[in-house]
């Protein structure tokens, strides 16, 4: 289930740095002289941003810390895959994935989780939480019309130690 130990000094720490932004367009020299296919039926190029959300759970049942009023400061990487690149070069402009995650994610900043309709028959566990967002992303970049690029996978942390990927 995903769930750390909690410093309740750092709930909500000021989010200066609320969105990081990471690319990986690195190609080999195959692979440059493919630019518009699959290589070995992999997408060549995985984009992926990251942002941050804190919230408090309950894991009822859980024998343990994290069976208790506890929050985290979550961290949440979304993945797209693709090969096709526009006039730019670009598979995906990421300001538009950072737009579809920080939708995904706003209505859970500051909140309970328990207490929101996607956790009313579902624990709020790292790997639940991961899921959902994938939906709310997924629909978000359908709003956006993003056609050429696919979701990849969420990857949620409740610490700096352990990651948790939801890859459908
Ligand atoms: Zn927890």
């Amino acid at each position: 289930m995903a769930c750390h130990r909690f410093s309740s000094g750092n709930l909500f720490p000021p989010s200066s740095d609320f969105t990081r932004v990471t690319a990986s367009r690195h190609l080999s020299k195959r692979q440059q002289r493919l630019p518009h296919s699959k290589v070995n039926g992999i997408s060549m190029f995985e984009l992926t941003v990251e942002s941050d959300f804190s919230a408090s759970h309950i894991l009822e049942g859980y024998d343990g810390p994290c069976g208790r009023l506890h929050g985290h400061n979550y961290r949440v990487r979304v993945s797209i895959e693709g090969e096709k690149q526009d006039a730019l070069g670009m598979v995906l402009d990421l300001r538009i994935l950072k737009k579809a995650l920080a939708e995904a994610i706003e209505p859970l900043d500051h909140r309970h989780l328990n207490d929101l309709p996607p956790f009313a028959n579902v624990p709020p566990s790292a790997e639940n939480l991961a899921r959902h967002i994938f939906q709310k992303v997924r629909e978000a970049l359908a709003e956006l019309e993003v056609r050429d690029a696919r979701l990849r996978q969420v990857a949620v942390a409740e610490s700096n130690q352990a990651w948790v990927t939801y890859r459908p």
